[in-house]
C-alpha cells in the first residue's frame, strides 16, 4: 500500500492526519467521510479521498472516482438517508473554498432546484 499523496497547507489533509479533529462518519484506505463543521442541510457529510486532489478535473482515475461516489452512496444508506444530494462545487465561482476534492452528501430537509 502506497502513501498518500498530501499537501501540509490543505485542512482536509489535516483531518486525514488526525492533526486537527472532525467527527468521523467512515474511514478507509482511499477516504475519510467527516461530517461538515458548518452543517447546511440535518445530515451533511463530507466524502473525502485520501490523495490531495484539487478538485474532479484533476481525478485522473476514473475507477477511483467512480468508487468515491460508491462510498457517498453506501454512508446514504447507512445514514437511512432516504433522499439525499450529493455535490461536487469546482472552482471558487461554483463555491468551492477548500481546494482537497470532496463529494457533499446532504439531506434531510426539502431541497430547492436550482441550487442557489
Ligand atoms: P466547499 O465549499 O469547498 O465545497 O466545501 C468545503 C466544506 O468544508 C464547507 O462546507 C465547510 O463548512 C467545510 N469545512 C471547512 N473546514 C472544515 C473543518 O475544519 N472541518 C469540517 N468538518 N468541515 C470543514
Ligand atoms: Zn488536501
Amino acid at each position: 500500500m502506497g502513501q498518500s499523496v498530501r499537501d501540509s497547507n490543505c485542512i482536509f489533509c489535516k483531518i486525514l492526519e488526525k492533526k486537527i479533529p472532525a467527527t468521523i462518519v467512515s474511514e478507509g484506505s482511499d477516504h475519510i467521510a467527516i461530517r461538515d463543521v458548518s452543517p447546511q442541510a440535518p445530515s451533511h457529510i463530507l466524502v473525502i479521498p485520501s490523495d490531495h486532489i484539487a478538485d474532479i478535473r484533476e481525478f485522473k482515475q476514473s475507477e477511483a472516482l467512480g468508487k468515491l461516489f460508491q462510498t457517498a452512496t453506501s454512508i446514504a444508506k447507512l445514514e437511512q438517508l432516504e433522499s439525499f444530494r450529493l455535490v461536487v462545487n469546482t472552482g471558487a465561482e461554483a463555491g468551492q473554498t477548500v481546494f482537497h476534492l470532496h463529494i457533499h452528501l446532504l439531506a434531510g430537509r426539502a431541497m430547492q432546484w436550482p441550487p442557489g
